[in-house]
């Protein structure tokens, strides 16, 4: 396959038009000998996306998905970068296992960089070996995503030993005695018309609360996985007035989908934290307008289809992504008028790679740079239909639904990693 391209007339996240050439993995200023042209006419060029929250199963949950398909998938989706959760089999929790990650990823389809858990095995016991992981395998994200740090005892400690490196707690917000694991659908009058458990929106507002008072105290970094509602958001507002180091992300389907398809009973609508109200989905767009979310994430979660094929509670969690998120922030935001493309960069290349302390992601689309692009369509749209997916999941919230399709081709250090 070509290293060398000339991609001509593509539109920059300013809206100006150039030709790009890439060669030997970075944007060049003069076309190089032999380049394969793509015509781009039409096209936006935009920085490659970088997720800061993917479940890619792998090791131990490769039936579901592997790195190879979890990073196909997400070069569909346009992205160069992925955050591998730890809440693997075994868990993210020693170097070696941080290590493990980056061999298999060796041949993937974008880079990918082990998030470690704060607690050994995500246990909510004893902490991980948190400086080693960064020390010995480069790790500086660390999460227990799938549950909360239980406690602020275990907070502090966690963030006192992210402290000399600036690494950050990425927190998966959900107090267990507010929505336990048996809490399954938004608390209010589609749970009581369903019969399902509640999942109040104040689980994971009080744990918010929680740990932006220990970021403040300690002066640590504090990142809020897939914020879903408006009281969430209310008190990051509070916290950011204070100048707490706290970032926040938001998910496609908090952006677009509500609580009200639970009504249908299909499984693939269980996620944590739940689909929300109406009003709550306003206020993660506005948040996300605003820049109190500032970054769009995945939380990319196949799973195989006897784990879903369940009762609406007993089922697992978790829907797939990646391949549609873009989709969904040109349907709900760009196309609303409430992000523009500049913004989008920001969003979904510039700040999670900042966040995540990757250098060489989210940077411009301008010579010397890695050549980390994605080629848009801004106005191309089609059925999504989950049997097309790279991904091995089906458990796909957007099948059926006519949505922007907008990558048209995938760039990661100037290799093509997707075209259309
Ligand atoms: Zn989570």
């Amino acid at each position: 396959m070509s290293t060398t391209w000339t991609i001509i007339g593509a539109t920059l996240p300013d809206g100006s038009t150039t030709d790009l050439h890439i060669s030997n993995g970075v944007f060049v200023e003069e076309a190089p000998t032999g380049a394969e042209r793509i015509d781009a006419r039409g096209l936006r060029a935009q920085p490659g996306l970088v997720d800061l929250h993917t479940h890619l199963r792998e090791p131990g949950g490769e039936e579901a998905e592997t790195i190879t398909t979890g990073t196909a998938a997400a070069a569909r989706g346009g992205f160069t970068a992925t955050f591998a959760m730890a809440n693997t089999n075994p868990a993210t929790d020693t170097p070696e296992r941080a290590e493990q990650v980056r061999r298999l990823a060796a041949g993937a389809s974008t880079e990918v960089v082990p998030i470690g858990s704060v607690t050994k095995g995500l246990a909510g016991e004893e902490l991980s070996d948190i400086a080693g992981m960064n020390s010995r395998a480069g790790v500086t994200v660390f999460s227990d995503d799938g549950f909360s740090v239980p406690s602020a005892g275990l907070v502090r400690a966690a963030m006192e030993q992210l402290l000399p490196f600036d690494g950050v707690l990425a927190e998966h917000c959900q107090d267990q005695t507010l929505a336990g694991s048996s809490a399954c659908c938004h608390e209010g009058p589609v749970s009581e018309e369903l019969g399902h458990v509640g999942w109040p929106t104040i689980a994971e507002s009080v744990v918010i609360a929680r740990d932006v008072q220990i970021a403040q105290y300690l002066g640590a970094r504090l990142h809020i996985c897939h914020v879903s509602t408006a009281e969430g958001v209310e008190v990051l507002r509070w916290a950011k007035a204070r100048g707490v180091r706290v970032t926040a992300e938001v998910m496609p389907h908090h952006l677009l989908l509500t609580v009200d398809e639970l009504r249908t009973g299909d499984t693939t609508y269980r996620v944590n934290p739940p689909l929300r109200s109406p009003e709550d989905v306003e206020a993660v767009r506005q948040a996300l307008a605003e820049g109190i979310i500032e970054i769009v994430a995945t939380d990319h979660a196949p799973h195989r289809k006897q784990d879903k094929d369940k009762p609406f509670p007993e089922a697992k969690p978790g829907m797939v992504a990646i391949e549609h998120v873009l989709s969904v922030v040109i349907e709900t935001m760009i196309n609303q008028g409430r992000l523009s493309w500049s913004g989008l960069a920001d969003r979904m290349s510039h700040r999670p790679a900042q966040i995540g302390r990757l250098a060489h992601q989210g940077r411009p689309v301008a010579v010397g740079e890695p050549a980390n692009l994605v080629l848009v369509d801004p106005a191309a749209r089609s059925l999504v239909d989950r049997e097309q997916a790279l991904s091995k999941g089906r458990n796909n919230p957007y099948h059926g639904r006519n949505l922007p399709d907008p990558v048209v081709a995938t760039f990661w250090r100037g290799r093509q990693t997707f075209s259309r």
